[in-house]
């Protein structure tokens, strides 16, 4: 129990999120006899709700955000010097930290030159999309505008970005959609839809990815974006051989390669960057969530100097450079907060952290699903990590949302909070979904997933 915080205290603030809040991602009916559970506070990798209740945070914020932990007074520290020598320049005209992160940030990513700041994954993603297309019109005569996605794939919460998103219970009812973007197969192997294994698996993905191509026509394809590790689509990680042969796919069609790093960027795979673990060369990489672990909004679109060159020096074209702009890309706060929180994982080194709890997380699951049937399947990359539940193993019937729901809340119950990939069609829908801050000890890592044991033997006795 922290001490500073007491039930009494915050009845006003309940009320007040009751009457006014439109919360993300929730179905609000049950707050009308609940209360809405406010996190007041953190530190480390726990946070306090309004009656004082602590929780191990294994969602790094609810949305894999918080890499490096709650209460950083490093990087308060940096963000408050920098807002107070200069908080915002937009447009056109540089700032010391904007510049002096990108040099940080490009360091950590060789064969990639020139960064683009905005504010959100999804808008860093937009951008990346508009020089696709821009691309496309002063170099194929508008004809290579396609952006191919992959099915589970998630890239953001605006109209073009569900156009290009893989997951049809985000999508549902906010159509109609943004011409031009078009799906390509999962990579799943145990919910494998071609009858092969391990390597020849991940080569048969990819060549679908090929077959799509044809298809449509290489002339008309631009892009191919794709998560490293698709996250919140089920964590699906990438088969054996898949990703070189879809690097082999994209430059034998002159296809950009855009890796989606909103969520693995930044540590959270055990490598900088979720592809650094695949050995592939992108032309693009959009990252948000960890570039300054949610001390504020910050997202980088970056690009090799090959895409960066499409848009200078053509004097035969008035439209000849970006015409872009996001405003609050212009804030120091987020590059202040980005470079400082580079330096703590640099400091702590919570690249090898992440490596080592990534590992004994995954043991801890596998060691799970010999004693818990409904442990369809354990997947993982660093501390982004899932346990697919399904009723069957034979079947892999996956186990109904409701008995997901159970799962986390018996876990919150014991003071853990846990994830799981969206739940609100059957399907993929199925998988926890671990991803604490880089910080997690041993112990906090046995702290969760003893918390799940607990409530699979009383969900599913
Ligand atoms: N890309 C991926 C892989 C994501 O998981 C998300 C958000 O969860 C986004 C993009 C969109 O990021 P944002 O919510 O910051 O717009």
């Amino acid at each position: 129990m922290n001490q500073n915080i007491s039930r009494n205290d915050l009845s006003d603030v309940v009320a007040a999120d009751r009457a006014h809040m439109w919360h993300h991602l929730m179905q609000h009916k049950p707050l009308e006899t609940n209360d809405p559970r406010i996190i007041v506070e953190g530190r480390g990798l726990k946070v306090w709700d309004q009656n004082g209740k602590e929780f191990i945070d294994s969602v790094s914020g609810g949305v894999w955000t918080v890499n490096v932990g709650y209460g950083r007074e490093s990087i308060a520290n940096a963000v408050r010097d920098q807002i107070l020598k200069m908080n915002f320049w937009g447009g056109a005209m540089g700032t010391v930290p904007a510049a002096q992160f990108a040099e940080k940030l490009l360091d950590k990513m060789p064969g990639m030159s020139r960064v683009y700041y905005s504010n959100s994954g999804s808008e860093a993603n937009e951008k990346a999309f508009k020089m696709v297309r821009q691309i496309a019109h002063k170099r194929h005569g508008g004809r290579k505008h396609k952006i191919l996605y992959r099915e589970r794939d998630y890239h953001g919460t605006t109209i073009a970005c569900l156009s290009g998103g893989g997951q049809p219970e985000r999508n549902a009812q906010y159509g109609p959609y943004t011409p031009g973007f078009v799906e390509v197969p999962h990579c799943l192997e145990y919910r494998a839809q071609w009858d092969l294994t391990g390597e020849a698996y991940g080569q048969r993905a990819a060549d679908a990815i090929e077959e799509v191509i044809l298809r449509e026509g290489p002339d008309t394809v631009g892009a191919l974006c794709l998560e490293p590790v698709t996250a919140g689509g089920g964590v699906i990680l990438p088969p054996p051989g898949y990703w070189p042969r879809v690097q082999e796919i994209c430059r034998k069609y002159d296809i950009l390669l855009h890796i989606d790093e909103v969520v693995c960027g930044v540590g959270r795979t055990g490598a900088w960057f979720g592809y650094q673990n695949y050995g592939v060369q992108p032309d693009f990489v959009t990252m948000a969530k960890g570039v300054a672990s949610g001390y504020a909004a910050i997202s980088c679109t970056v690009t090799t100097e090959a895409v960066f060159e499409q848009f200078k020096d053509d004097d035969s074209d008035p439209l000849n450079y970006f015409r872009d702009i996001s405003t609050f890309g212009g804030c120091t706060a987020g590059q202040a907060a980005a470079m400082e929180n580079m330096a703590i994982i640099e400091r702590e080194d919570l690249l090898d952290n992440t490596r080592a709890m990534g590992a004994r997380m995954l043991d801890n699951l596998r060691a799970l699903q010999d004693k818990h049937a409904v442990i369809g399947d354990v997947r993982g990359a660093g501390l982004f990590c899932g346990a697919e539940l399904v009723a069957d193993r034979g079947t892999k019937e996956p186990v109904s949302e409701k008995q997901v729901g159970a799962v986390l809340a018996d876990v919150l119950g014991q003071g853990v909070i846990i994830g799981a990939t969206n739940r609100s069609l059957p399907g993929f829908n199925n998988s926890l979904c671990f991803a604490p801050p880089l910080i997690a000890t041993a112990d906090d890592i046995d702290a969760i997933t003893g918390a799940v044991d607990g409530a699979l033997s009383r969900v599913f006795g």
